[in-house]
Parts: C-alpha cells; structure tokens; sequence
C-alpha cells in the first residue's frame, strides 16, 4: 500500500497489501532503524537468517549482528511458521484499509506501485480501476 506516488493516489482499498502482505520482506536498514527506534512491536514480526544457517527473533537481534543476516522473513511471533496475511493491516471501515506502520512500513511496501505496467502492475488495484473507469467514460463521450 502505498499513499502518493507520481501524483497517483492511494485509494486504500487494501487489496496489494491483502495479496503480498504475507511475504513482506525488510531491508537491513529498515531492521536498523527499527532497532534504534526501539519498534518491537514491529520487529517481533520478523526473524532473521544468518550465514551459518540459524534464525533469530528480530527483537532479539543486536546491531552489530546485522552485518551477518542473509535474509529477513516475516514470522508468527509466537510460533515462528510462516504468515498467511499482514499483521499491521488495519481495516478502518468496511472498504478502507490503512498500514498501522504506514511511516515505518518496510522498503518494498514504500516503493510499490501497482500502476508500473510489466513490472508490479496489480489489475485488482481500486485506483486502476477507477482510472480505467474514467478513461473509458472520458473515450465514450468525447467520441
Ligand atoms: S506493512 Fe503496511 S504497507 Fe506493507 S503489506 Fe503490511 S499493511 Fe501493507
Ligand atoms: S491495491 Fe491500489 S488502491 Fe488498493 S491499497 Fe494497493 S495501491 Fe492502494
């Protein structure tokens, strides 16, 4: 999910969040500035994997072990299996839906554009669809 992006707004109907959310992915900067900012409630929803093979609570993890992570995968905080939707999504009305984390949410959630034809294009996505919607009327009553 994302707000604004090349003057395209947002219409927050949740639905690329709904279909990726599950397997978001952080940065090691982001893990670096939710260490520092003292995000638990972010990071317990993560678990690093080290070179040597272990994984680690990203709570649990230390700064000076960032250097050694391979990859970070969101994880049950309780049971360390894998997630099947977003915890930060939060449904705010019966067809809005907003990111609880929306100024810390991870990179990949900040740079997505489901408008990027042949790249992340989402056809589900309510702003496409409303765009789509618009062009069509605009075509039909200037033809
Ligand atoms: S972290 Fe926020 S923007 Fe990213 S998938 Fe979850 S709810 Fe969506
Ligand atoms: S699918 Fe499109 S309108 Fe819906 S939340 Fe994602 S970017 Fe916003």
């Amino acid at each position: 999910m994302t707000d604004s992006r090349a003057g395209i707004d947002c219409d927050q109907c949740g639905t690329c969040c709904k279909v990726f959310g599950d397997s978001i992915s952080p940065t090691i900067e982001n893990v670096y500035q939710w260490l520092t900012n003292d995000r638990l409630d972010i990071l317990r929803h993560f678990s690093a994997c080290f070179a040597n093979g272990t994984w680690k609570k990203c709570s649990e993890l230390k700064v000076d072990e960032l250097g050694d992570i391979i990859t970070v995968e969101m994880r049950d905080p309780d049971t360390g299996t894998l997630v099947s939707a977003c915890p930060f999504l939060s449904r705010v009305s019966k067809t809005r839906y907003l990111c609880s984390i929306h100024m810390a949410k991870p990179e990949m959630c900040d740079n997505y554009k489901p408008w990027i034809w042949g790249e992340t294009y989402l056809r589900r996505c309510r702003t496409i669809r409303e765009q789509e919607r618009k062009t069509t009327w605009q075509d039909e009553n200037i033809n």
